[in-house]
């Protein structure tokens, strides 16, 4: 519990850190609610008057001021709550945007191993359920807390001024409320939790669904995915609905207790000695102020699960916030480098995993080089391709560039030497210019995105496209072909000329038919470059300077494509399974020619 109360006022401490930029507009708005309260309050005080003046006295002239009196004071309440109500928005979604951005920005800097475990509809969650409900906390939730929390200071400062005994009454039972507030307040805030994590479930499952969605039907899913959907579904509808009774049931204890306080005032007020002491209107003021109590009462308890969501939902947000970013420890500025590439006695596992997944890697290749990475798959041939820019931090070995440890190179310059083509392209919403030079700083001549172009084979489709180069193509460019995907992804490598090409199953997703279109391109990417070529064409394979053949995270063989034939191991053996039949007469020849030869 006190933990529970350290934590949450630590994070109500940390959020409110975030006001400091705004801290006007939230000044003005908490003197505009206490204006607004007083306003409230000093109408309430002016009732006994009213009563025992106007009415009881007949005083014609107090009475005939009371209407003015009334449309004044309204017009001032209206203009104090505005204030407050719009300055406290102001600041409130000042602090939402500003979480929202800095929410993003960390997102984007944590390290790859922070990705890989949680899920993208968890971290979409964040961002949006979650962020929403600070919103809520800072500016609607503030707003009743501070308005009535005035508004009740006001009314027990008037019952005191009214008559001190009977007021003590009501303060007696002000403990008993504090403990059940209390209460409740951490129920709310268990529920609130829970709720994110169904909130993120939702999101994950419709993620899922939406990027699934051709496999489902294809499949016959639909029924396994409405099924799964319903489940978590119905989970936020309960959390919601406990949230809801909680806060219904607090609100009715709260007013039952209160009501006791009311029913004694009452029964004392009938005594002799306090009717002699208070007169009818000053009767009538401390009953209304009491019966007034009962509202903001319960506004207070209702507004608290909100704020308490609010704030569960900061609690989640920091502790995204506080994790590591990458680690950039690196101070050497890479220039562009020639591109001989070593790796050293490197061995990995991958953050909180037990499986060793590479043992003992050592090898190296001199800039301009090709070395192919070959094995079954799981093997290890992308985690190496992976430690290559450092997304993954290397605790066992080294990896040294033209002879520097990547370690203590600065991230951003090591992966400006680097350029990957993946089996799986990422385009953006954009347009082909644009996503051909994602990431492309400095000028960009249109001369020279046209070469690009022209060398990727992307102008061969682009160009048939009613706005060229500017057509848009959708989400991660859903209208284009597998083999039209990747040789964009080729431009964009070319564009971005870096000494180090990384060509992971770069086509093994295409047919025969595309697979030849971008032969071409390829070609021209591999030039003048060093390449990490994993599992690829076999003209590729074939001339790579080295071969390392994996197996369970180690090289068990090395060498050239004669040599290792020559050897008739491992590679022989996938060799001649992967590509020695049946895959067409070109490659059965060439199989056969270079065993011929280096026999
Ligand atoms: P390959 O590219 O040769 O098919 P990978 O390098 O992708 O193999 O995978 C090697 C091993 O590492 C596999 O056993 C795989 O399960 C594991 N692995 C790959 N990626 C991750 C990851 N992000 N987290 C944990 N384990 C992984
Ligand atoms: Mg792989």
């Amino acid at each position: 519990m006190t933990a529970l109360i350290q934590s949450s006022t630590s994070t109500f401490k940390r959020l409110f850190s975030y006001l400091k930029p705004y801290r006007t507009g939230f000044i003005v708005a908490v003197l505009g609610m206490i204006g607004y309260a007083s306003v409230d309050v000093f109408f309430l005080s002016e009732f006994d008057q009213f009563i025992d003046r106007g009415i009881t006295q007949r005083d014609m002239s107090y009475l005939a001021m009371a209407p003015f009196f009334v449309v004044l004071l309204f017009l001032l309440r209206g203009v104090f709550h505005f204030t407050a109500s719009y300055c406290l928005n102001w600041a409130g979604t000042h602090i939402v945007k500003d979480l929202r951005q800095q929410l993003f920005s960390h997102m984007i800097a944590l390290p790859v191993s922070y990705h890989d475990k949680h899920s993208t509809g968890e971290m979409i969650s964040r961002i949006t359920y979650d962020a929403e409900q600070i919103k809520q906390a800072s500016s609607k939730a503030l707003v009743v807390l501070i308005h009535e929390g005035a508004f009740v200071i006001g009314l027990l400062g008037l019952m005191f001024y009214n008559s001190w005994q009977l007021a003590a009454i009501f303060l007696l039972i002000a403990p008993i409320i504090a403990v059940i507030v209390s209460a409740v307040s951490k129920r709310f805030r268990q529920i609130s939790n829970n709720m994110q994590g169904a909130m993120g479930e939702v999101t994950g499952s419709a993620e899922q669904m939406l990027n699934g969605h051709k496999v489902i039907l294809a499949f016959g899913g639909k029924e396994i995915e409405n099924q799964r959907f319903m489940a978590i579904n119905n989970k936020n509808r309960r959390l919601d609905v406990k949230l809801e009774s909680t806060r219904a049931m607090s609100v009715s204890l709260i007013q039952f207790i209160a009501s006791f306080a009311l029913a004694f005032v009452i029964y004392l007020a009938s005594f002799p000695e306090m009717l002699d002491s208070l007169t009818p209107g000053k009767f009538t003021e401390i009953i209304t102020s009491m019966m007034l109590l009962l509202k903001p009462l319960k506004q207070l308890t209702t507004v608290n699960s909100d704020f308490q969501k609010g704030m569960a939902a900061a609690a989640t947000v920091f502790s995204v916030l506080d994790e590591n970013t990458e680690q950039d420890h690196g101070t050497i500025e890479l220039p562009r480098i020639q591109g001989d590439i070593e790796f050293k006695q490197l061995t990995f596992t991958y953050p909180g995993h037990d499986k060793q997944v590479l043992t003992d890697i050592n090898f190296s290749v001199k800039a301009g080089q090709t070395v192919a990475l070959v094995g079954k798959s799981g093997s290890g041939k992308t985690t190496i391709s992976s430690l290559l820019p450092r997304f993954y931090e290397i605790e066992q070995g080294e990896i040294l560039l033209d002879g520097i440890n990547t370690k203590d190179c600065t991230l951003a310059s090591l992966r400006k030497q680097i350029a990957v083509v993946s089996q799986q392209v990422v385009l953006f919403n954009d347009s082909i210019a644009n996503n051909i030079s994602y990431g492309f700083e400095g000028e960009l001549s249109a001369e020279r995105l046209l070469d690009v172009a022209e060398k990727a084979h992307v102008m061969e489709f682009a160009a048939q496209m009613p706005l060229g180069l500017d057509t848009q193509i959708g989400e991660n460019g859903v209208t284009l072909s597998g083999g039209q995907r990747q040789r964009i992804a080729i431009a964009r490598a070319l564009l971005r000329q870096s000494p180090i090409l990384v060509l992971d199953e770069a086509t093994s997703a295409l047919d025969t038919e595309s697979e030849r279109k971008i032969q071409a391109a390829l070609d021209e990417l591999l030039k003048n470059r060093t390449n990490l070529v994993i599992a690829h064409r076999l003209s590729t394979i074939e001339q790579a300077d080295l071969i390392l053949v994996m197996e369970q995270g180690r090289i068990i063989e090395r060498g050239n494509h004669q040599e290792l034939l020559a050897q008739n191991g491992a590679y022989a053996n996938l060799y001649r399974l992967q590509f020695g039949e049946g895959i067409g007469e070109g490659i059965g020849e060439s199989f056969s020619g270079s065993a011929g030869e280096s026999a």
